[in-house]
């Protein structure tokens, strides 16, 4: 078998990678675990001046690995330049701050010393998603290279060029070979790779359904698991919300990478009292957004990675509109070639609809009207997942105590988008996943919380 590039703009085919045999496999992983086992023992400086060295490496290959985006699963060149410098960042963040995150806690005990140590598990399985196919990979990668592990990298099958380009950056940032590889294996393969006793945990960025069938494998091996999942998260929108730029807001999350991202809004929750002019607003910007070929610098909506994805989105779309939704713009799939979906608005969407009870993972917006503050948190936690949400009030303590104490998920911001940040957590609860990548509680995840206790 052979994990196919396509050019998502066009539907050409860009290449097509053989898949790597269970002998090649089986190498691999045994050479892995041989590169972690001396890598372990390198000092956090050292391990930092290579790590800088790949964050150096993504600035200077910035105009390249964005174009391979754009080719791969069409994301547009600026938007693609953006997720580089963000990888350079978590490179540089953790390459300045592993060794204090892990630096050893003393314990006062009856011992004469005890103290928490955080040693790595070894090498960990990365599954990761196309959408943010340099992202995904370099927010589990630094904290995880840092604390002393290794990577096997099992990429989406459409992102393999962007999967050899991040092994290429690690591997000419120093990272003794082969401390971090990519696995050329479509998904079909992954329990084989989990079981294998060269791996010692997992983590999987992507769907829900992948994500069960990952942690159903890992539970049978007892390997520990991190898993960031799907979302649909509700921005909440209230009578006293200063109303431009939170329109604006909503807009730019639920359009970013052409609505593919699992923290984009997806759920937009009003009350009745704004909701016609939010609606005016919100269709408006959704208009002028251009869409087109991500190589072209004036666009910013690409296609959908792949043609089946759009036509799953479609679907979604149709049931909802059966169901009793409205559409205020868009809603029809576009002749040609490429995996094109219009910037879509559906209002009067509700409980029973896929626009509210799935992830809608492209440019299509749902507005969830309500009647007031109480009715919009609840059909905010009404939804089996839990990744992010927003709320939007001029009153900020108000919105402080509805983020914090009221909203189910695992990031909640207030009149701003929900966004990955390397000095803060990042993960769902619910179907949204378990455990947190970044900051502390990320580089904390793959290590072994270890007690030493001297008599
Ligand atoms: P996906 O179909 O679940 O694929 C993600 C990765 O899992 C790919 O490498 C895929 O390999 C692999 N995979 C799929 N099914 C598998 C299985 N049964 N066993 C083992 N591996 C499996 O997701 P996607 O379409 O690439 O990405 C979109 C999803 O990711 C959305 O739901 C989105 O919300 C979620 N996501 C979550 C986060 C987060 O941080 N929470 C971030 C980004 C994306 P193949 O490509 O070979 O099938």
């Amino acid at each position: 078998m052979a994990l196919l590039s396509i050019n998502p703009a066009t539907g050409e085919r860009i290449r097509d990678y053989p898949e790597a045999t269970e002998k090649e496999v089986a190498m691999l992983l045994g050479e892995a675990a041989c590169a972690q086992a001396g890598w372990r023992r390198v000092a956090f400086s050292e391990r930092a001046r290579r790590m800088r060295q790949a964050a150096a490496i993504l600035r200077e290959r910035e105009e390249a690995l964005a174009r391979l985006m754009a080719e791969e699963m069409g994301k547009p060149l600026a938007q693609g330049r953006a997720e580089v410098d963000k990888c350079a960042w978590v490179c540089d963040h953790y390459a300045e701050n592993a060794e204090s995150l892990l630096s050893p806690e003393p314990v006062g005990t009856d011992a004469s010393r005890s103290f928490v140590a955080f040693p790595p598990l070894g090498v960990v399985l990365a599954v990761m998603p196309w959408n943010f196919p340099f992202w995904q990979v370099f927010r589990f990668a630094a904290p995880a290279l840092m604390a002393g592990n290794g990577g096997v990298l099992k990429h989406a099958s459409n992102v393999t060029g962007c999967a050899l380009a991040i092994q290429g950056v690690l591997s000419d940032a120093g990272f003794p070979e082969p401390l971090f590889r990519a696995l050329l294996v479509g998904s079909d393969r992954v329990a084989a790779v989990i079981e294998s006793r060269g791996i010692a945990a997992v983590t999987l960025t992507g769907s829900t359904p992948a994500g069960r069938s990952v942690a159903r494998k890992a539970g049978q091996c007892l390997k520990k698991t991190v898993l960031e999942l799907g979302g649909s998260d509700p921005y909440l929108v209230l009578e006293d919300a200063d109303l431009e730029p939170a329109a604006e807001t909503c807009v730019a999350s639920r359009l970013i990478n052409a609505g593919q991202s699992c923290i984009a809004a997806k759920r937009f929750i009003v009350v009745e009292p704004v909701r016609g002019r939010f609606e005016e607003l919100f269709v408006e910007k959704m208009r002028s957004h251009e869409v087109g070929d991500p190589l072209d610098e004036a666009t910013q909506v690409g296609p959908l990675a792949r043609r089946d994805l759009r036509d799953d989105l479609h679907r979604q779309v149709s049931a909802s509109l059966e169901r009793g939704a409205r559409l205020l713009l868009g809603g029809s799939v576009p002749d040609g070639p490429g995996a094109f979906y219009p910037p879509t608005v559906l209002t009067g969407v509700a409980k029973g609809m896929p626009a509210f009870d799935e992830e809608l993972f492209g440019p299509v917006a749902a507005i969830v009207p309500v009647r007031d503050e109480d009715a919009a948190i609840a059909a905010a936690n009404d939804s089996p997942f839990g990744l992010g949400a927003a709320v939007f009030t001029r009153d900020l303590a108000r919105g402080e105590r509805i983020a914090a104490e009221e909203l189910e998920a695992g990031s909640c911001f207030v009149n701003a988008a929900v966004k990955s940040d390397p000095r803060l957590p990042f993960g769902g609860i619910k179907e949204s996943g378990y455990g947190r990548e970044l900051s502390a509680f990320g580089i904390r995840e793959f290590v072994n919380v270890k007690t030493v206790y001297v008599k």
